[in-house]
């Protein structure tokens, strides 16, 4: 059987590796970090990517690391808020420390070949090659310039298994996760001369004085250790079928976060991609034919829920509209709920 080389060992490329393994398909996969790390991640799985866990027995896996599950979400802007409503599905809270060592120990069992601390750089186009290197660099999109900031705290009680802050500035998720921390991570527009650094990145994350989320987080214990971020984000949806390589993951396309659907994104295209690459691996499909038969598959999974994404970060992020978002949602709860299933 030919190999397949998988270029990251993100969410996406460790998924897809373990699945080609599981038939037998021989697989290398190349990642320029290392494990375990802190990744910039609301660390909220949510959607059908789920499923895709459990049919590749990893989701057990997830648990018995203590996955921590969220059942409610609530929302808040500067003035609002609304109680906690119950989440249309169970999402499941881990941090990405766990989770991608888990998935490479996985990976490993199952005799894949990890190159952790090797970055690729023989180009990606190539045959049996799959791009799996996540978020695409967009230094500015529509003159913004997006970036995604996390870290661990201890000392904060949550009044629901989600909650989603919005703010002028962006928004910021805080969900418990493994271990008892609450992960605090958002996704802010920085302006022209701002800066973020060790010195004021906890007021990033802290919020406007005044706000619910800085009296959330007025007694949060920080683990300095867990800060990282993220620059250069693009947020804008794109095809698969447009890309020259094979790519599954964010490096196809990023959905906004607000969605809470990224690592969904990432599981289950790595599953659309096992099928194809195995049986090119058996000699059964030439190249030409697995690429785009993957990136057909992917786009059509992932085209409605890109479009409604768009749309509901376009709202969360004006922010002449967040308070009455907010307000509207506390007194409709079809209107979120629609918001979410949309969306996965
Ligand atoms: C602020 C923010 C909050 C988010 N919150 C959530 C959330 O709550 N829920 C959710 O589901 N999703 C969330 N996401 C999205 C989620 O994190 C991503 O969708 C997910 O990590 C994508 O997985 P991936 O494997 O495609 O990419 P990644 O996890 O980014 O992995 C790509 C890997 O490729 C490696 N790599 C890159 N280039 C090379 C190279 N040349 N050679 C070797 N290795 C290479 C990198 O080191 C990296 O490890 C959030 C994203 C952001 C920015």
């Amino acid at each position: 059987m030919k190999s397949i080389t998988i270029v990251g060992g993100g969410l996406a490329g460790l998924t897809l590796g373990i699945g080609l393994r599981q038939h037998g398909v021989p697989a290398a996969l190349w990642e320029a970090g290392h494990y375990p790390r802190h990744r910039v991640c609301g660390e909220f799985i949510s959607g059908r990517g789920q499923e895709t866990l459990a049919r590749l027995g990893l989701r057990e896996l997830l648990e018995r690391a203590g996955a921590v599950g969220a059942d409610t979400a609530a929302f808040f802007s500067a003035t609002q808020s609304t109680r906690p409503v119950p989440l249309p599905s169970r999402a499941i809270c881990l941090s990405r420390f766990t989770l991608d060592q888990l998935l490479a120990n996985e990976f490993q069992k199952l005799s894949g070949e990890l190159w952790a601390g090797k970055r690729w750089n023989d180009g990606d186009a190539g045959e049996g090659i799959v791009r799996a290197t996540g978020r695409r660099l967009q230094p500015e999109e529509g003159g913004a310039r997006w970036f995604g900031l996390k870290a661990h705290a201890s000392n904060v009680s949550l009044t629901a298994g989600l909650e989603m802050h919005v703010s002028p500035r962006g928004y910021v998720g805080l969900c418990r996760v493994n271990g008892g921390q609450v992960n605090v991570c958002g996704l802010f527009r920085r302006r022209a001369g701002e800066s973020v650094g060790t010195q004021n990145r906890r007021e990033w994350l802290c919020g406007p004085i005044g706000s619910p989320l800085h009296q959330r987080l007025a007694s949060a214990e920080f683990d300095e250790d867990s800060f990282c971020a993220v620059a250069g984000l693009s947020l804008q949806p794109q095809q698969a079928a447009v890309r020259n390589e094979c790519c599954v993951g964010d490096a196809i396309t990023m959905i906004p976060p607000v969605t809470g659907n990224g690592m969904s994104m990432a599981f289950e295209s790595a599953e659309l991609a096992i099928e194809p690459l195995a049986a090119w691996s058996r000699g059964e499909i030439s190249w030409a034919e697995t690429r785009p038969q993957i990136a057909r598959r992917c786009d059509a999974a992932f085209a409605r829920r890109l479009a409604w994404a768009k749309w509901l970060q376009r709202f969360v992020l004006t922010p002449a509209l967040q308070n009455t978002l907010v307000r509207f949602a506390a007194k409709n709860d079809w209107f979120w709920r629609m918001a979410f299933e949309r969306t996965r």
